[in-house]
């Protein structure tokens, strides 16, 4: 079965969402839109930044642990690691030991 294009790591509880558009106003790529007072998301649009995330007051937008998903053997899975992630650990640890961590 072919995997879903358009999967995201975020995903929204309509249950605890109260419709404040915090998220819809952060989002980069105009993904998110508020109806009938809940957010809802444009999956063709989001990036998967985590800026609505961040800044949802409710908690209603979360990380989706669809781990079968996430981490599928019939795809190659690519983890974009900031430079500045390696400097927050202690000197003396090596790049490829954190590397190896990830
Ligand atoms: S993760 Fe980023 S791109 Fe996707 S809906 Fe949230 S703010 Fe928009
Ligand atoms: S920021 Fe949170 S509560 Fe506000 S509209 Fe977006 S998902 Fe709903």
């Amino acid at each position: 079965m072919p995997a879903d294009p358009f999967f995201h790591a975020i995903a929204i509880d309509e249950d605890i969402c109260i419709g404040c558009s915090h998220c819809v106003k952060a989002c980069p790529t105009e993904a998110l839109r508020v109806w009938n007072g809940k957010a809802t998301l444009d999956e063709t649009k989001c990036v998967d930044c985590g800026d609505c995330y961040r800044v949802c007051p409710v908690k209603a937008i979360y990380v989706a642990e669809k781990k079968k998903q996430i981490i599928s053997p019939t795809h190659w899975n690519v983890a974009l690691v900031p430079a500045v992630f390696f400097g927050q650990f202690h000197y003396g640890k090596s790049r490829n030991s954190i590397c190896d961590a990830i």
